[in-house]
């Protein structure tokens, strides 16, 4: 699944490969699929994305929106997979979810793998969306000061855990189960422990952790495991995940624990994290 850090690169890459291009055919799901959302007719979204060009795109949380001009907002959220670009000519994938063939025979398709929101909203209405309206400040937003986090703890934090914190209902928009892990393990702290009796200097390390490790996922074009809008690999590698099971914790030498706990693995080490 997508996170922060993987939308932040596509909407930079569809800013600057994208953007500009005219659009001649858009197409909804060549392939049925139960969990993707959409909330058009394969018949309006054709006729509305029809001639209009794409303009910019950013990232909030996990949704990705991109202008259609004039006057609409195409918005993905919540989903995996691949959203890749295609140059004049290129092969495109047997199955996708959404496709925009452009006039100079470029494209675009996205194709999720679990679920995800595939929408064409009139400009300004998709800020209505449920989880898009009044999310909160995410890891790459300004407004994501420490005291601001550590007021998030004081009023969101009592019999919360650290892995609750970092992954459960947007507290703090972005961020998944797979960025958690190594968030946690920068903060030495066990996804179990209970935020509301961390020190001062814990929640300044717990906070330092999540934006340093937005920033290293953002700098490195998205983590290995999953692929940019030219179908290329992300540079960042996880620190703990289902291969760090398989060689010592690179700040101890010890051994590296998986534990099913809150919607997915989490990889751990039981001595640096306590
Ligand atoms: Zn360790």
């Amino acid at each position: 699944m997508f996170e922060l850090p993987e939308f932040v690169t596509l909407a930079a890459q569809i800013n600057q490969t994208v953007s500009g291009k005219v659009i001649g055919q858009g197409v909804l799901g060549n392939t049925p699929h139960r969990f993707v959302w959409y909330n058009q007719s394969p018949a309006e979204f054709g006729r509305l994305t029809k001639g209009k060009t794409v303009g910019g795109a950013r990232a909030r949380g996990k949704w990705l929106f991109v202008a259609l001009e004039p006057g609409y907002v195409l918005l993905f959220g919540e989903c995996g997979g691949k959203m890749l670009y295609h140059a004049p000519g290129a092969k495109r994938p047997a199955k996708y979810h959404l496709s925009l063939e452009f006039n100079d025979d470029s494209g675009f398709t996205a194709t999720t793998q679990m679920w995800g929101a595939m929408e064409l909203h009139e400009a300004g209405q998709e800020q209505n969306r449920q989880y898009v309206k009044g999310m909160r400040p995410t890891p790459v937003d300004p407004e994501f000061t420490f005291d601001y986090f550590s007021g998030l703890i004081a009023t969101e934090g009592n019999k919360r855990t650290a892995k609750s914190l970092l992954t459960q209902e947007q507290l703090i928009p972005g961020l998944g189960n797979a960025i958690a892990q190594d968030i946690l393990f920068r903060a030495r702290l066990h996804p179990r422990h209970p935020v509301d009796n961390l020190t001062k200097a814990q929640q300044r390390k717990l906070y330092t952790a999540i934006v340093k490790t937005v920033q290293a996922v953002v700098k490195q074009g998205g983590r290995y495991d999953e692929v940019d809008l030219f179908n290329e690999a992300g540079g960042y590698i996880r620190l703990m995940d289902q291969e760090a099971t398989r060689r010592p914790c690179p700040e101890c030498g010890g051994r590296v624990e998986k534990m099913a706990y809150l919607g997915g693995a989490c990889y751990f080490c039981p001595r640096c994290q306590t």
